[in-house]
C-alpha cells in the first residue's frame, strides 16, 4: 500500500433504509492529526454514517477508503477506536475494574476473561494516564460518574493505539460543567498525542474552538426525504438549529 496521510475518504456515499435516503451523496475525507466535528440535527444521517466507516453498513452507493485502501481487514479497524453511544450498557452487565474494562479493548472476544500479561496492564494504565483516570484504576465502573466512565472508554478505545478516535454524542448524559473538561481533554489527545478525532455532537458552540474542521449533515426539508449535503453553513443558520449563538 502506498503511503497516505488519508485515514478515512468518502466519496459520494448514499445510503438507504430499504426507501428512505437517509444519506445522500455524502464526500469527506479525514486525514492524520485532524479533529473533525460532525453535526447535523437528529435523523440527518451522522450515526449512519459513522457506520459505514466502521464497516457495519454498507453504503448503497459510493466509496469508502481507510488508509487509502478498501475496508478489508480486522488490523485497519483495530486503528481506528470507536466509542459508541451505548457504551454504557456495559457497565451495568459486567461488574468489572476501571483495569478491566480498559484491557478488554485488547481483545476481541470474551475481553474481560482473557489472561493478561504484565505489558497488557501496563499498556492499559497508560491509556488510563491520557484520559486522567489512572487514580481510579481499581475502582468497579459502575461507581463512576457518567463523564468518568465515558473517559473509561475512551482509554478502552485507546488501548490499541489507534490513529483516530470516533466518537458518537459521547457526552450525552454529562453535566456541563464535565463537559467542559472532557472536550479539553478530547482536544489534548488529538493535539499531545496526535490522534485524530471523529466527534458526532450537538455541543458546537463548545467544539467550533477545538475542532479543526467542521462537517454539517445539512438537511433541507423536502417532503419526498432526507438530502444529506456536505457543506459549510452561516452562524445564523447554525444557531437556528440548535437555538443558540455558534461562534466559527
Ligand atoms: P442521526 O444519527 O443524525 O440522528 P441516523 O443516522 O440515526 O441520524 O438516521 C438517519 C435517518 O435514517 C433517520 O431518518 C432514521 O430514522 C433513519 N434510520 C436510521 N436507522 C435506521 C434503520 N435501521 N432502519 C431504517 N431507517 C433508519
Ligand atoms: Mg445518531
Amino acid at each position: 500500500m502506498y503511503m497516505t496521510n488519508s485515514i478515512i475518504k468518502l466519496d459520494h456515499i448514499t445510503h438507504k433504509y430499504h426507501h428512505s435516503v437517509a444519506l445522500s451523496d455524502v464526500s469527506l475525507e479525514v486525514k492524520q492529526g485532524e479533529f473533525w466535528a460532525l453535526i447535523g440535527p437528529n435523523g440527518s444521517g451522522k450515526s449512519t454514517l459513522l457506520r459505514i466507516i466502521l464497516g457495519l453498513l454498507k453504503p448503497t452507493e459510493g466509496t469508502i477508503q481507510l488508509f487509502g485502501g478498501p475496508i478489508d481487514s480486522f488490523k485497519q479497524q483495530q486503528r481506528i477506536g470507536y466509542v459508541s453511544q451505548k457504551s454504557n450498557a456495559f457497565t451495568t452487565r459486567f461488574p468489572a475494574t476501571v483495569l478491566e474494562v480498559v484491557r478488554s479493548g485488547l481483545t476481541s472476544k470474551k475481553g474481560l476473561f482473557k489472561r493478561f500479561t504484565k505489558e497488557d496492564e501496563q499498556r492499559a494504565l497508560d491509556a488510563l494516564q491520557v484520559v486522567k483516570m489512572a487514580d481510579y484504576h481499581g475502582k468497579s465502573i459502575g461507581d463512576l460518574s457518567g463523564g468518568q466512565q465515558q473517559r473509561v472508554f475512551i482509554a478502552r478505545a485507546l488501548v490499541s493505539k489507534p490513529d483516530l478516535l470516533i466518537m458518537d454524542e459521547p457526552t450525552v448524559g454529562i453535566d456541563r460543567q464535565n463537559v467542559e473538561s472532557f472536550y479539553s481533554m478530547l482536544s489534548e489527545l488529538n493535539r499531545d498525542y496526535g490522534i485524530a478525532i471523529l466527534l458526532v455532537t450537538h455541543e458546537i458552540d463548545l467544539v467550533t474552538q477545538l475542532a479543526t474542521h467542521i462537517a454539517c449533515l445539512n438537511r433541507t426539508i423536502h417532503f419526498h426525504g432526507v438530502h444529506a449535503d456536505y457543506e459549510k453553513m452561516s452562524e445564523s443558520e447554525l444557531s437556528g438549529w440548535y437555538g443558540h449563538p455558534v461562534r466559527r
